[in-house]
Protein backbone atom coordinates (compact mmCIF):
# COMPACT_ATOMS: atom_id res chain seq x y z
CA UNK A 1 0.00 0.00 0.00
CA UNK A 2 2.65 2.40 1.21
CA UNK A 3 5.38 1.11 -1.39
CA UNK A 4 3.14 3.06 -4.12
CA UNK A 5 2.83 6.87 -4.35
CA UNK A 6 -0.27 8.55 -3.42
CA UNK A 7 -1.83 11.38 -5.10
CA UNK A 8 -3.10 14.57 -4.09
CA UNK A 9 -6.93 14.91 -5.66
CA UNK A 10 -8.66 17.55 -4.56
CA UNK A 11 -9.24 20.34 -1.66
CA UNK A 12 -13.15 20.15 -0.98
CA UNK A 13 -14.85 23.32 1.14
CA UNK A 14 -17.70 21.88 0.59
CA UNK A 15 -19.37 18.30 1.12
CA UNK A 16 -20.69 18.44 -2.11
CA UNK A 17 -17.24 18.80 -3.29
CA UNK A 18 -16.31 15.34 -1.75
CA UNK A 19 -15.85 12.65 -4.22
CA UNK A 20 -18.24 9.21 -4.29
CA UNK A 21 -18.10 7.57 -1.17
CA UNK A 22 -16.39 4.61 -3.29
CA UNK A 23 -13.63 3.12 -1.08
CA UNK A 24 -12.55 2.84 2.36
CA UNK A 25 -11.55 6.47 3.99
CA UNK A 26 -9.44 7.42 7.09
CA UNK A 27 -8.84 11.17 7.86
CA UNK A 28 -6.36 12.70 10.19
CA UNK A 29 -6.96 15.79 12.12
CA UNK A 30 -5.32 17.41 14.86
CA UNK A 31 -4.97 21.33 15.96
CA UNK A 32 -3.07 23.59 13.97
CA UNK A 33 0.86 22.72 14.09
CA UNK A 34 0.63 19.58 15.87
CA UNK A 35 2.72 18.06 12.78
CA UNK A 36 -0.23 16.54 10.88
CA UNK A 37 1.30 17.19 7.33
CA UNK A 38 4.78 15.97 8.43
CA UNK A 39 3.23 12.64 9.70
CA UNK A 40 0.80 12.40 6.46
CA UNK A 41 4.17 12.63 4.23
CA UNK A 42 6.10 10.24 6.29
CA UNK A 43 3.57 7.87 6.14
CA UNK A 44 3.30 8.10 2.35
CA UNK A 45 7.10 8.08 1.99
CA UNK A 46 7.38 11.89 0.43
CA UNK A 47 8.18 15.26 1.56
CA UNK A 48 5.63 16.77 -0.61
CA UNK A 49 2.13 15.59 -0.34
CA UNK A 50 0.80 17.07 2.33
CA UNK A 51 1.79 21.03 2.60
CA UNK A 52 2.44 21.94 5.87
CA UNK A 53 0.03 24.88 7.85
CA UNK A 54 2.22 27.51 6.70
CA UNK A 55 1.40 27.31 3.39
CA UNK A 56 -1.86 29.26 2.76
CA UNK A 57 -4.28 28.10 0.75
CA UNK A 58 -4.94 24.65 1.23
CA UNK A 59 -5.35 24.38 5.08
CA UNK A 60 -9.06 25.80 5.44
CA UNK A 61 -10.29 22.55 3.24
CA UNK A 62 -10.51 18.46 3.53
CA UNK A 63 -7.55 17.83 1.11
CA UNK A 64 -8.24 14.17 0.04
CA UNK A 65 -5.37 11.79 -1.17
CA UNK A 66 -5.90 9.15 -2.63
CA UNK A 67 -3.56 5.85 -3.37
CA UNK A 68 -2.50 4.70 -6.56
CA UNK A 69 -2.29 1.15 -5.42
CA UNK A 70 -5.10 0.38 -3.20
CA UNK A 71 -8.63 1.69 -2.78
CA UNK A 72 -7.97 3.93 0.14
CA UNK A 73 -8.31 8.03 0.14
CA UNK A 74 -6.89 9.89 3.46
CA UNK A 75 -8.71 13.11 4.19
CA UNK A 76 -6.52 15.37 5.42
CA UNK A 77 -8.91 17.69 8.00
CA UNK A 78 -8.25 21.81 8.46
CA UNK A 79 -6.53 22.09 11.37
CA UNK A 80 -8.10 23.37 14.36
CA UNK A 81 -7.03 26.31 16.86
CA UNK A 82 -5.79 28.67 15.61
CA UNK A 83 -5.97 32.17 16.53
CA UNK A 84 -6.08 34.45 13.79
CA UNK A 85 -8.68 33.05 11.73
CA UNK A 86 -12.09 35.14 11.77
CA UNK A 87 -14.79 33.80 13.47
CA UNK A 88 -16.66 33.51 10.52
CA UNK A 89 -14.14 31.45 8.63
CA UNK A 90 -13.99 29.25 12.04
CA UNK A 91 -17.40 28.81 11.74
CA UNK A 92 -17.73 27.66 7.94
CA UNK A 93 -14.71 24.80 8.89
CA UNK A 94 -16.39 23.82 12.16
CA UNK A 95 -19.80 22.93 10.41
CA UNK A 96 -17.47 21.31 7.45
CA UNK A 97 -15.64 19.15 9.53
CA UNK A 98 -18.47 18.19 11.95
CA UNK A 99 -20.59 17.37 8.40
CA UNK A 100 -17.59 15.54 7.13
CA UNK A 101 -17.31 13.08 10.58
CA UNK A 102 -20.58 12.41 11.39
CA UNK A 103 -21.95 11.68 7.55
CA UNK A 104 -19.00 9.73 5.81
CA UNK A 105 -20.10 6.50 5.87
CA UNK A 106 -17.10 5.04 4.82
CA UNK A 107 -14.88 6.73 7.06
CA UNK A 108 -13.14 3.47 8.80
CA UNK A 109 -10.85 5.79 10.95
CA UNK A 110 -9.85 9.13 12.17
CA UNK A 111 -6.87 9.41 13.51
CA UNK A 112 -6.40 12.64 16.05
CA UNK A 113 -2.98 13.79 16.17
CA UNK A 114 -1.97 15.24 19.87
CA UNK A 115 1.43 17.27 20.20
CA UNK A 116 3.69 15.24 22.59
CA UNK A 117 4.86 18.52 24.36
CA UNK A 118 1.62 19.17 25.59
CA UNK A 119 -0.94 16.07 25.67
CA UNK A 120 -4.71 16.59 25.11
CA UNK A 121 -6.04 20.14 24.88
CA UNK A 122 -9.67 20.80 24.95
CA UNK A 123 -9.90 21.45 21.18
CA UNK A 124 -8.63 17.81 20.86
CA UNK A 125 -11.06 16.57 23.73
CA UNK A 126 -14.03 18.40 21.70
CA UNK A 127 -13.09 16.46 18.38
CA UNK A 128 -13.37 13.30 20.73
CA UNK A 129 -16.40 13.77 22.15
CA UNK A 130 -17.73 14.54 18.57
CA UNK A 131 -16.41 11.21 17.47
CA UNK A 132 -17.77 9.33 20.09
CA UNK A 133 -21.22 10.85 20.09
CA UNK A 134 -21.17 10.45 15.87
CA UNK A 135 -19.55 6.34 16.86
CA UNK A 136 -16.97 6.33 14.22
CA UNK A 137 -13.44 4.81 15.33
CA UNK A 138 -10.30 6.77 16.30
CA UNK A 139 -6.96 6.44 17.37
CA UNK A 140 -4.67 8.86 19.17
CA UNK A 141 -1.37 9.64 18.00
CA UNK A 142 1.22 11.42 19.84
CA UNK A 143 3.43 13.16 17.24
CA UNK A 144 6.88 15.08 17.68
CA UNK A 145 8.18 12.07 20.34
CA UNK A 146 12.01 13.30 19.43
CA UNK A 147 11.52 16.33 21.25
CA UNK A 148 10.55 15.06 24.53
CA UNK A 149 13.10 13.65 26.91
CA UNK A 150 12.02 9.72 28.13
CA UNK A 151 10.14 11.23 31.32
CA UNK A 152 8.73 14.10 29.85
CA UNK A 153 7.25 11.43 27.05
CA UNK A 154 5.86 8.98 29.72
CA UNK A 155 4.06 11.91 31.84
CA UNK A 156 2.32 12.69 28.20
CA UNK A 157 1.74 9.19 27.59
CA UNK A 158 0.16 9.06 31.12
CA UNK A 159 -1.54 12.48 30.56
CA UNK A 160 -2.89 10.88 26.92
CA UNK A 161 -3.47 7.88 28.33
CA UNK A 162 -6.47 8.73 31.17
CA UNK A 163 -8.26 10.95 29.06
CA UNK A 164 -9.09 8.39 26.57
CA UNK A 165 -9.76 6.15 29.44
CA UNK A 166 -12.46 8.20 30.23
CA UNK A 167 -13.88 7.79 27.02
CA UNK A 168 -17.50 6.10 27.02
CA UNK A 169 -16.46 3.49 24.28
CA UNK A 170 -13.16 1.81 23.60
CA UNK A 171 -10.44 2.67 21.20
CA UNK A 172 -7.35 1.46 19.74
CA UNK A 173 -4.04 1.73 22.02
CA UNK A 174 -2.31 5.06 21.47
CA UNK A 175 0.49 5.04 19.15
CA UNK A 176 3.72 7.63 19.59
CA UNK A 177 5.07 8.71 16.58
CA UNK A 178 7.88 10.97 15.38
CA UNK A 179 7.69 12.18 11.54
CA UNK A 180 11.61 13.10 11.91
CA UNK A 181 12.89 10.28 13.53
CA UNK A 182 10.75 7.59 11.83
CA UNK A 183 8.90 6.43 15.09
CA UNK A 184 5.55 4.70 14.78
CA UNK A 185 5.13 5.40 11.19
CA UNK A 186 5.44 1.69 10.20
CA UNK A 187 2.90 0.71 13.25
CA UNK A 188 1.15 2.94 11.56
CA UNK A 189 1.31 1.86 7.78
CA UNK A 190 0.39 -1.73 9.40
CA UNK A 191 -2.69 -0.50 11.06
CA UNK A 192 -4.05 0.96 8.47
CA UNK A 193 -2.73 -1.35 6.01
CA UNK A 194 -4.90 -4.02 8.15
CA UNK A 195 -7.98 -1.55 7.86
CA UNK A 196 -8.31 -2.24 4.31
CA UNK A 197 -8.24 -5.78 4.94
CA UNK A 198 -10.90 -5.91 7.76
P1 LIG B 1 0.46 20.76 10.70
O1 LIG B 1 0.12 22.20 10.84
O2 LIG B 1 -0.24 19.96 11.74
O3 LIG B 1 0.32 20.19 9.34
O4 LIG B 1 1.99 20.64 11.15
P2 LIG B 1 3.32 20.51 10.28
O5 LIG B 1 3.47 19.12 9.76
O6 LIG B 1 3.36 21.62 9.32
O7 LIG B 1 4.42 20.70 11.43
C1 LIG B 1 4.46 21.85 12.23
C2 LIG B 1 5.90 22.07 12.68
O8 LIG B 1 6.31 20.99 13.52
C3 LIG B 1 6.89 22.12 11.53
O9 LIG B 1 7.86 23.09 11.85
C4 LIG B 1 7.49 20.74 11.51
O10 LIG B 1 8.80 20.71 11.01
C5 LIG B 1 7.47 20.36 12.98
N1 LIG B 1 7.32 18.90 13.15
C6 LIG B 1 6.35 18.11 12.64
N2 LIG B 1 6.55 16.83 12.98
C7 LIG B 1 7.67 16.79 13.74
C8 LIG B 1 8.39 15.73 14.40
O11 LIG B 1 8.06 14.54 14.37
N3 LIG B 1 9.51 16.12 15.08
C9 LIG B 1 9.92 17.41 15.17
N4 LIG B 1 11.02 17.67 15.88
N5 LIG B 1 9.27 18.41 14.56
C10 LIG B 1 8.17 18.11 13.85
Amino acid sequence: LFARPFVFVKGAVRIADLPEMDRVEIAFAGRSNVGKSSLINALAGTSALARTSNTPGRTQELNIFESTDKPLRIVDMPGYGFAKAPKDKVDAWTRLIHAYLTGRATLRRVYVLVDGRHGPKPHDLTVMNELDRAAVSYQVVLTKADKLTARELDHTIALTKAAIAKRPAAHPELVITSSQKGDGIQLLRTEIAALLES
